[in-house]
């Protein structure tokens, strides 16, 4: 095993272990290798965990905002000169190349701890004159916060997670991922060597289970989750039981329009981005590419000679620019949706197979002539598979990028900025793009609409999700009582 850690859980500043839960198993999936063996958080380890959060929290919210920041900060420092070894557990426990982790993960993960260990001391209320009388508001945080990852970007969904939470003065107990439970157990090790007071970040291994646990644990004040759709039905279920407020980061179809005044090169290079970037398992990927019927001919042919040079191979090769899916059971699942796209009538353009090595890869796969009811244009693949489908006019592509249960992102390709602001201002997605894709700057809050779930992540809009106003009314005069 390669990346074993010391034990599977952290709590209250330390390693934590009770070999009685369930084993878990890292798989490296270029290769099939287990490169850790850990085990599922018991309950007793919930309720140690749960116990911690809570009595630590109390004292980090007393502290000054400027003093959580300057931790934070230190966490983010120890990230960033920690980068290749960070990225290297990251690229083991995802199959995601090296060339991505080295720029996207941890890094992306320091970026939320520098931009909310500033934002820390600019929190303020407001003071609201009454005439005679004033009131005032605090921001106060909420207390325990639980966060729950996808395996698809595990440091970055940690520390987005908790960035926010705790530098407005929460603690957070957090459950990564069962495929990828060991950036998580690295991130709590900085968090204490940067000084984090024991308890305020703490990580339980599990499955859906030790999630469940956690959502419908009254000393849990607040719930973030990444993950799929029914996913975060069950857990917003469970929270919706309490009244517990929640944030939900949820799948997506996303529609990718390409106008026929679009810089062409510019446009493939985004879609293959929102398409074969970590061998397409993001959420916001554009995995419905509208092109407009003009300028289709030239997209699909610029699209397959660019894919053709992608090259796949070994993860950890900073060469590689494709690796594996995160295990063979997606790869299999993958592979289901492509024959059922040719089944229905898709065109493939190229890809469609696995690659002739050992490990979970995939070949990047284009499909032409997709149809707005075909499977593949309906639901959410997480896998290197591109759907190019035809429009011809404005008003059509927007009802028809419209026509879907998921509203989590949404692009458009087009010179005329008039154009591009009038669509955009028309589709029903969280977090758009305008002749870019996939962007994700940690000052810009990200999020979806509809089945993609509410709430925001990052920018100023995460000051919503991790503290409550209290409003305080000061009499400054008698009381005027009638009794
Ligand atoms: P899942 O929904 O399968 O799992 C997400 C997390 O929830 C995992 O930690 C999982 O545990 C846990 N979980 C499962 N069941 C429950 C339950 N009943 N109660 C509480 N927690 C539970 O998603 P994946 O991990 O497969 O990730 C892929 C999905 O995540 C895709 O749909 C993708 O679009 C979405 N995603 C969304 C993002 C966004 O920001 N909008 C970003 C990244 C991914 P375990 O897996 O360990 O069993």
């Amino acid at each position: 095993m390669r990346a074993q850690p010391k034990a599977s859980h952290f709590i209250s500043g330390t390693w934590a272990e009770d070999p009685t839960g369930d084993v878990i198993e890292s798989v490296f999936s270029a290769t099939g290798e287990v490169i850790a063996r850990l085990h599922e958080a018991t309950p007793a380890l919930i309720d140690r965990a749960l116990d911690a959060a809570l009595a630590a929290q109390a004292d980090w919210a007393a502290r000054a905002p400027v003093e959580r920041g300057r931790i934070l900060q230190r966490a983010a420092a120890l990230l960033r000169a920690r980068n290749r070894a960070l990225s290297e557990l990251e690229t083991l426990d995802t199959g995601k190349p090296l060339q991505e982790t080295l720029v996207a993960d941890a890094a992306s993960g320091a970026d939320a701890l520098e931009y909310f260990a500033g934002f820390a001391a600019t929190v303020t209320g407001q003071t609201i004159p009454l005439g005679r009388d004033m009131a005032y508001t605090l921001r106060e945080p909420l207390g325990v916060c639980a966060g729950i990852g996808a395996w698809n970007y595990p440091i970055q969904i940690a520390c987005w997670k908790a960035a926010p939470a705790l530098a407005f003065g929460n603690a957070m107990v957090f459950k990564p991922s069962e495929m990828t439970p060991l950036s998580a157990l690295a991130l709590a090790e900085i968090f204490a060597e940067a000084g984090l007071p024991a308890g305020l970040f703490n990580v339980l291994q599990g499955r859906g289970g030790v999630g469940a646990a956690l959502a419908s644990d009254p000393r849990v004040a607040k719930l973030s989750l990444t993950g799929s759709v029914p996913t975060g039905r069950k857990v917003a279920a469970a929270a919706g039981a309490a009244l517990k407020p929640v944030t939900m980061e949820l799948g997506g179809k996303s529609p990718l329009i390409i106008f026929d005044d679009a810089d062409l090169d510019n446009a493939v290079g985004a879609a293959m981005l929102a398409n074969f970037y970590s061998s397409g398992q993001i959420c916001s990927n554009g995995t419905r590419v509208f092109a407009h019927r003009a300028v289709k001919p030239a997209f699909l042919q610029r699209l397959a000679a660019r894919t053709a040079k992608i090259v796949g191979g070994d993860p950890l090769d900073e060469a590689t620019q494709l690796g594996p899916l995160i295990s063979e059971a997606h790869l299999a699942r993958v592979l289901g949706y492509v024959a059922g796209a040719k089944a229905e009538g898709a065109r493939l353009v190229c890809g469609g197979a696995r690659l002739e090595r050992p490990g979970a890869f995939m070949a990047p796969t284009v499909f032409a002539d997709v149809t707005d009811s075909m499977t593949l244009a309906r639901e959410e693949v997480f896998g290197p598979v591109m759907a190019v489908l035809d429009f011809d006019e404005e008003d059509e592509v927007i009802a028809r990028a419209n026509a879907t249960e998921f509203g989590l992102a949404a692009g458009v390709f087009t010179r005329d900025l008039a154009r591009a602001h009038r669509v955009i201002g028309r589709l029903q997605a969280g977090t758009c793009w305008i002749n870019a894709y996939n962007l994700t700057p940690v000052e810009m809050p990200f999020g979806g609409v509809k089945a993609s779930g509410y709430g925001r992540e990052n920018g100023h809009a995460a000051l919503e999700h991790y503290t409550r106003v209290k409003s305080v009314y000061l009499g400054l005069g008698d009381v005027d009582a009638p009794y």
